[in-house]
């Protein structure tokens, strides 16, 4: 198929594309490299310097003409939501109803989105299944729900299939070291935690240690991003081929505390990896881990990569990477 990736060279969007052309795929990528990087793209692909909030640079990318896209431009940092609403309106948002009145207007007729666990809000049980109420209790995890509801609306009116894939905790490199852009400014555990293994940030500080969870800290499930662009690849041929739209949670299955995390990267990178137990974050909740049966089902989804030290090791390989003496981070 011929594919487009909005936002393909970001940390996801650039193993998406790898496994796209992996799977024989003909791959367009458009980014406004806000937080995408050009060393994040591949030979096999195609790019198109384009930002989802002009209207006319969405139109022009689907004019080229494309039997589906995957779209993952969005501002992604559930804090920053809270402080500035705006830019997650009108990129995530206004972002999102330009990519689909383009595509409406030109023929593209499978969109994969990148979701997020945070439609969810706390959870009123685990592990998380796509029947759970939606609840989001941030205002990035509220972008993500309007839109699931805007391609629910596309689908019926203009015959757009969607795949609605609702990640848990992304984190992992592409094990073969293909891709080794960092993110800028990280605010997830595990890049944090490697920044401390690469003694360029002090120390960790651990959002809480009062939680009802095996040791005080709160569970997540961490999915490995090889693992979530399988997913993608799997969900655009299930909705191209069947004509069907999809909602689904994409986890590990396994619940895996802070401490936990932090041990099993001291233990691995031989690092100390300093931490400090601080107060709670606000909008964490305890414990979010899925079920992802459906997707096991449907769309024949098997992770591969997601067990904590494979998760932790693929991502020590590329910081390495940068700890060299002149590597630019
Ligand atoms: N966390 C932490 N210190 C940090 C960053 C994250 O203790 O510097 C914790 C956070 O409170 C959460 C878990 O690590 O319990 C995963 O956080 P992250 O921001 O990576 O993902 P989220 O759970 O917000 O999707």
């Amino acid at each position: 198929m011929k594919v487009l990736v909005l936002g393909g060279a970001g940390y996801i969007g650039s193993h998406v594309v790898k496994a796209m052309l992996g799977a024989g795929h003909s791959v367009t990528v458009f980014d406004n490299l806000s937080s995408g990087q050009l060393g994040n793209l591949f030979p096999g692909a195609d790019f198109i310097a384009g930002d989802i909030r002009h209207s006319s640079d969405v139109e022009a990318a689907f004019a080229r003409g494309f039997d589906g896209c995957v779209h993952l431009a969005a501002y992604k940092a559930v804090g920053e939501s809270m402080a500035q609403p705006e830019k997650y309106s009108v990129n995530n948002i206004t972002g999102t109803l330009n990519m689909l009145n383009a595509a409406g207007t030109h023929g593209c007729k499978n969109v994969v989105f990148s979701s997020s666990a945070a439609v969810f809000g706390s959870p009123q049980y685990v592990p998380i299944d796509e029947k759970h109420p939606t609840n989001p209790e941030s205002y990035y995890g509220f972008t993500k729900l309007e839109i699931e509801r805007f391609l629910a609306w596309y689908d019926q009116i203009k015959g757009i299939k969607y795949a609605a894939l609702r990640y848990f905790n992304a984190a992992g490199y592409s094990v073969d070291g293909s891709i080794t852009g960092l993110e800028r400014n990280p605010q997830n555990l595990l890049p944090i935690v490697m920044e401390v293994a690469s003694g360029w940030r002090k120390e960790l500080q651990i959002f809480g240690r009062d939680y009802n969870t095996r040791d005080g800290t709160c569970v997540r499930d961490y999915v490995h991003v090889s693992d979530l662009a399988e997913a993608h690849v799997n969900a655009l041929e299930y909705i191209a081929s069947r004509g069907e739209s999809l909602t689904v949670n994409l986890g590990s299955e396994t619940g895996v505390t802070v401490t936990e995390m932090v041990e099993a990267a001291r233990r691995i990178t031989g690092k100390d990896i300093p931490a400090a137990y601080v107060g709670r974050r606000s909008g964490d909740a305890s414990a979010l881990f899925a079920t992802s049966e459906l997707a096991r089902k449907t769309i024949r989804w098997n992770p591969k990569h997601s067990d904590v030290d494979t998760l932790i090791a693929s991502t020590w390989a590329v910081y390495q990477k940068y700890s060299a003496p002149g590597v630019k981070k």
